[in-house]
């Protein structure tokens, strides 16, 4: 008998019937002699409408209260799930969060999973029950307050719960068929992956490619579980996320994100200092900053630019301002219209050359680069936003994605 963690996406759950479809799929995985755990994302946009409901009702932030809010989404889920299984004649128990024995630090918002208590899945299943859990939540054990994982948190859930029960598959269901070699609404011939790496996964994931939260595929790599991600309305394969593939593939796949903005101080004095000062300041305002360029210029000044997720812009162009006065730098400017285009695989470790090769394909199409970031197993532009989605599609063809291994 193998353990099976099961996670449910929103899409997946989004109305009465396809809950009842995700019980049939949860039962049929339990008779086929299988321990199911099944964690559930809330229905459909449901996240998204308490928010905006939030917003609604108070413009200022109440991190504690959100989380009480936004972990009702769930819970809705997982009761319902639990009903439409028993219907079924299975007996299922769900819990939620903080049941689970989810322990987390205390972040609201960004959670992170510190420990899992599961003894009542455990239980459970020892009983010979169904057990269904609520996603992207647990509970701080100082403070006793619930806390959520931040957005997508129910893939991280799922998979810190099959690494802590030591289940042999972690099976993502979700509304595409697996990852891709890029976005098919973006590129439509772009293939299905058969297989993929951890390493290459988390570089896709934080690329944009949207399917797998980052952090998810982190526990999976940490924990070595397999995770399967595929379609929750059909049985056929999706992609396996593991330890190692069948090809090493130079070039695996393109991912494109548009969430980010472009922040330059400029003519900041070349002395040391200077860009710890800045980061320091952005660290400490909670600025997630990602790629960093600093260019040297011939008057004993160099220009610092750096991406910064869009959501964050307003207060890294005031920290950033705050820091360039006080180093007496020329200025700040943001550009809010770029996108980042990354190309990732895991041959690119032996294989000379992809870089210059994508560099090239993008010049021959007149798309000016304008910040460069690399990873072994990665190569990522910040480029024109305009210019993305024609980015993605000749570097899916110029690098030989078109006849990738397709199913
Ligand atoms: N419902 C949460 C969200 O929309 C968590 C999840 O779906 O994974 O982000
Ligand atoms: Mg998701």
């Amino acid at each position: 008998m193998a353990l099976i963690v099961q996670k449910y996406g929103g899409t997946s759950v989004a109305d009465a019937g396809r809950i009842r479809n995700v019980a049939r799929r949860i039962v049929d995985a339990h008779e086929r002699g299988n321990g199911v755990v099944a964690v559930v994302s809330a229905m459909g946009k449901r996240t998204d409408e308490l928010l905006a409901l939030a917003n609604d009702v108070s413009a200022h932030s109440h991190p504690r209260e959100l989380d009480m809010l936004l972990t009702a989404g769930e819970r809705v889920t997982m009761a319902l799930v639990a009903m439409a299984i028993e219907d079924l004649g299975v007996p299922a128990t769900s819990f939620t969060g903080s049941q689970a024995g989810i322990l987390t630090t205390g972040k609201h918002g960004q959670a992170e999973i510190r420990e899992i208590r599961a003894h009542r899945v455990r239980e459970g299943l020892d009983d010979g029950k169904v057990v269904i859990v609520a996603g992207f939540q647990g509970v701080d054990p100082e403070s006793k307050d619930v806390t959520t994982l931040g957005r997508g948190g129910s893939d991280a859930t799922a998979v810190a719960l099959a690494a802590s029960l030591g289940a042999d598959v972690c099976e993502i269901f979700t509304d595409v068929d697996g990852v891709y070699t890029a976005d098919p609404r973006v590129v439509p011939n772009a293939s299905k992956l058969e297989d993929v790496t951890f390493e290459e996964m988390l570089e896709l994931a934080s690329a944009g490619a949207g399917v797998l939260m980052p952090r998810s595929v982190e526990f999976g790599r940490r924990f070595n579980i397999p995770i399967h991600v595929r379609s929750s309305f059909h049985d056929g394969e999706g992609t396996w996320v593991k330890e190692e593939t069948m090809e090493q593939a130079i070039v695996r796949g393109i991912a494109h994100r548009s969430d980010e903005a472009k922040v330059t101080v400029y003519q900041v004095p070349d002395t040391p200092g200077v860009a710890a000062a800045l980061f320091e300041g952005l660290a400490d305002s909670g600025v997630n900053v990602d790629m960093i360029v600093q260019n040297v210029s011939h008057d004993g000044t160099t220009d610092i630019s750096f991406t910064v997720p869009l959501v964050s812009v307003d207060i890294a162009e005031e920290q950033s301002t705050k820091v360039a006065v006080a180093v007496g730098a020329g200025g700040v400017s943001i550009d809010e219209g770029i996108a980042r285009v990354s190309v990732v695989g895991i041959g690119m470790k032996t294989e000379a050359g992809i870089a210059a090769r994508m560099f090239r394909l993008l010049s021959d199409r007149g798309i000016n680069i304008q910040m460069i970031s690399t990873s072994p197993v990665r190569i990522s532009c910040v480029i024109s936003g305009d210019e993305a989605i024609e980015a993605v599609r000749v570097l899916h063809t110029g690098l030989g994605l078109n006849n990738a291994e397709s199913t």
